[in-house]
């Protein structure tokens, strides 16, 4: 497991969200892009649901599938798919506009 975490905090000091990365630099890049104070690095972190990285949309891995249990290596790989046909959807749509305008 490595992901890093940046983790947000009220002005009370308690712990509100999450924000999770791929890597440190990802944490460091968002923080500075988003005006966030970067609290050094916090890595190794393990997290039950399957999340994307806030930066670069990575996927990252968690420990439990949507029946909160152990996730396996399958679940997993059809959960990244998913997620990569989301993520392409906008852009065909797009594509799909465009070739339709094209026809009129
Ligand atoms: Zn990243």
């Amino acid at each position: 497991m490595s992901t890093h975490i940046h983790i947000i905090e009220d002005e009370k000091g308690d712990v509100v969200d999450y924000n999770y990365f791929c890597s440190d630099l990802c944490n460091q890049s968002f923080c500075g892009e988003h005006d966030l104070h970067y609290d050094g690095e916090y890595g190794q972190v393990e997290h039950d649901a399957n999340v994307l990285c806030e930066n670069c949309e990575e996927p990252l891995r968690g420990l439990t599938n949507e029946h909160g249990t152990d996730q396996t290596e399958e679940e997993w790989n059809s959960w990244k798919e998913e997620v990569k046909n989301l993520k392409l959807k906008p852009y065909l749509d797009v594509l799909q506009n465009k070739i339709g305008l094209e026809y009129r």
